[in-house]
């Protein structure tokens, strides 16, 4: 029977590289076994050394997978289900995956982290292989070296389901797709048998990290709350976000405003996005330096980016905190109907999005200020994607996107296969004969015809001006979520606000 070589593969690889223990590999064999209805075994010698070398568990995995849909134990859709399973008999349990953990992170909060994010990989559950199919690049002609994904792992959101879902109660099991009764939870598209969390203290309050299974960067995770509560951004989440920053120094940590259209796409728990990844808008110098007669040792500046951000530095974390925490009750209630800004109507509209990292024992903390009211011009905000801009990308500008590094949903890979055609001529244009998905994109390709002229482009001409018209659209989105803009009227505008802080130009 060749099936059992893949067996003996499995548990050799996880003896390697998931710490299964000698002691547990009989018994894991067997529930292995079970899963895949065999009730004997004959043990074959495989390639070790291939196995040692492996950086992630695609190669052992498949063959039992095949072997399940093809013997009918599982039928084609169940396929990263069943994978879940078998991975979950050879992985450590939550209990031995914190203790693991938690000792390394008392020797170095870097070797910890690098520990849980390869184990995820290693466990299948950080899904390296799909996540490598993304298009990736970097925009080098922007102003701001905006970094671009198009992203076929996860579905597009919907602003209007996001801010619907705040509104109702959700009584299903787990209550949402990042509450820790995920783990191990499979079912549905949720499918998180190999999904290990690990305890934090943020604020006095029990959190947990976990990292993303289709990260955006490297070692892409959030800190969750432990109860499934409203994302909201006060004076306790500042403190919070510095607790992490504290816990592991290598990363950074930021909070989404917490209201529709300008935050992230899960509102109804309270949550952090972070990562070892220097974003664009962290490389991003001094616009305006400031100065502040209250705190003269606070280093702060207008960030020159695209939105509107406050750079504010300091190795006095206390009085650091105490700043930022004047700026965000500050902003929640500052009006300057000059430049659309109506901190409230019926709802609240401003919000900030602080994101805090440390270097040099400094803390720095870049608070992004927020509005997302909207009119009648501006239904989806006026300060959110303006609607030519929404066939790349209509759902809201997180805080990933705000600082720089865009996600751009999956359909954009067919969907800019199918430009490409027209400007090489393989297909004529013809607005009539647009397929109904991309009739979205008919003013971005008539764009796009015009300007190559009447020769056609080759393959890869082509696919570079998509490219450039791409990370134009990103750089102009930014601007439209920026409160102030960078003309004279928005940075006096700025420097009002600021005032009402006691901060000046210096
Ligand atoms: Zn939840």
């Amino acid at each position: 029977m060749l099936i059992y070589p893949s067996v003996e593969s499995l548990l050799y690889y996880a003896q390697a590289h998931l710490l299964l223990d000698d002691l547990d590999v009989i018994w894991a064999r067997n529930l292995l076994l079970d899963e895949l209805r065999l009730h004997d075994y004959v043990q074959y010698e495989v390639d070790y050394d291939a196995i040692e070398a492996l950086d992630r568990p695609d190669t052992v995995l498949e063959p039992l997978v095949s072997y399940a849909v093809e013997n009918g134990i599982i039928t084609e859709d169940k396929r990263e289900y069943f994978a879940g399973k078998l991975m979950n008999i050879v992985c450590k349990r939550p209990a031995e995956v914190t203790d693991m953990f938690n000792d390394l992170h008392n020797r170095s909060a870097a070797k910890a982290f690098d520990w849980l994010y390869d184990y995820g990989i290693k466990s299948d559950y950080i899904k390296l292989t799909k996540i490598s199919e993304n298009l990736k690049w970097e925009a080098k002609g922007t102003r701001g070296k905006l970094e671009i994904t198009v992203n076929t792992c996860r579905p597009e959101k919907n602003n209007k389901a996001t801010a619907e879902a705040l509104k109702t109660k959700n009584e299903s099991y787990p209550a949402c797709s990042i509450c820790k009764e995920n783990e191990g939870f499979a079912y549905g598209g949720q499918i998180r048998q190999t999904l290990r969390t690990v305890p934090l203290t943020l604020g006095g309050e029990e959190w947990f990290w976990q990292f993303s299974p289709y990260a955006y960067f490297n070692q892409h995770g959030i800190a969750v709350n432990s109860e499934h509560v409203p994302m909201k951004v006060d004076d306790a989440t500042i403190v919070k976000l510095f607790d992490f920053v504290d816990f592991m120094p290598n990363y950074f940590i930021g909070c989404n405003a917490a209201l529709p259209r300008i935050g992230g796409s899960v509102l109804t728990h309270d949550h952090f996005q972070g990562g070892a990844k220097q974003m664009p808008m962290h490389k991003a110098g001094t616009l305006v330096r400031l100065k502040s007669k209250e705190y003269p040792y606070i280093d702060m500046c207008i960030v020159d980016w695209y939105n509107s951000v406050l750079r504010l530095s300091c190795s006095n974390r206390a009085k650091l905190i105490e700043f930022a925490q004047k700026v965000n009750a500050t902003w929640e209630n500052y009006s300057d109907e000059s430049v659309d800004i109506v901190a409230k109507t019926d709802e609240q509209h401003n919000a900030i999005t602080p994101i805090v990292r440390k270097a040099d024992d400094k803390y720095i903390i870049d608070i992004i200020l927020r509005n997302n009211r909207t009119d009648k011009t501006y239904p989806d905000g006026i300060f959110h994607a303006h609607p030519e801009y929404h066939n790349i990308k209509s759902e809201s500008i997180g805080l990933i996107e705000a600082m720089g590094l865009f996600v751009l949903p999956g359909r954009l890979a067919r969907q800019t296969a199918e430009i490409e055609k027209y400007l090489t001529k393989e297909v004529k244009y013809s607005e009539a004969n647009l397929a109904p998905d991309m009739v979205c994109h008919k003013a971005m390709i008539e764009k796009l015809l015009k300007e190559a002229g009447s020769g056609k482009l080759s393959p890869a001409e082509a696919k570079l001006n998509i490219k450039d018209e791409i990370n134009r659209v990103c750089e102009e989105i930014l601007v439209n979520t920026a409160v102030f803009k960078q003309d004279e009227q928005g940075r006096a505008a700025f420097l009002r606000f600021l005032a009402v802080l006691g901060v000046e130009a210096k």
